[in-house]
């Protein structure tokens, strides 16, 4: 059996090949292996304010009061915040902040100390 990667739509587990093609049977969505392989490698690379980039283990420090969703706390600007995580999506980093705990924070917000 080959593997093949589960439609990209809606993540059915019932792709099927034809050619070079991969059709899933229950949305009707067809795609290449090769686009879903370089969408794949695409690593993302996430720069602070500065454009600096960063990577994961690395210390920042906020450059703006940002506030905490659903508190009303707010993170001050120079918090230093240790060990990031850099992770997908609109929030880009995930980290733990000294008596906030985990939380996401933009890159664009931070910069590498
Ligand atoms: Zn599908």
């Amino acid at each position: 059996m080959t593997q093949l990667p589960n439609c990209p739509k809606c993540n059915s587990e019932y792709t099927y090949e034809d050619g070079n093609l991969l059709i899933c049977p229950e949305c009707a969505h067809e795609w290449t292996l090769d686009a879903a392989n370089e969408d794949h490698e695409d690593t993302k690379v996430v720069k602070d304010a500065n454009g600096n980039i960063l990577s994961d283990g690395d210390t920042v420090t906020v450059i703006k009061d940002l506030k905490v969703k659903g508190s009303s706390s707010v993170v001050k600007i120079g918090t230093k915040v240790k060990n990031i995580r850099l992770v997908d999506g609109d929030h880009d980093i995930d980290c733990k902040i000294d008596g906030f705990g985990a939380m996401k924070l933009k890159s664009e917000f931070v910069k590498k100390v």
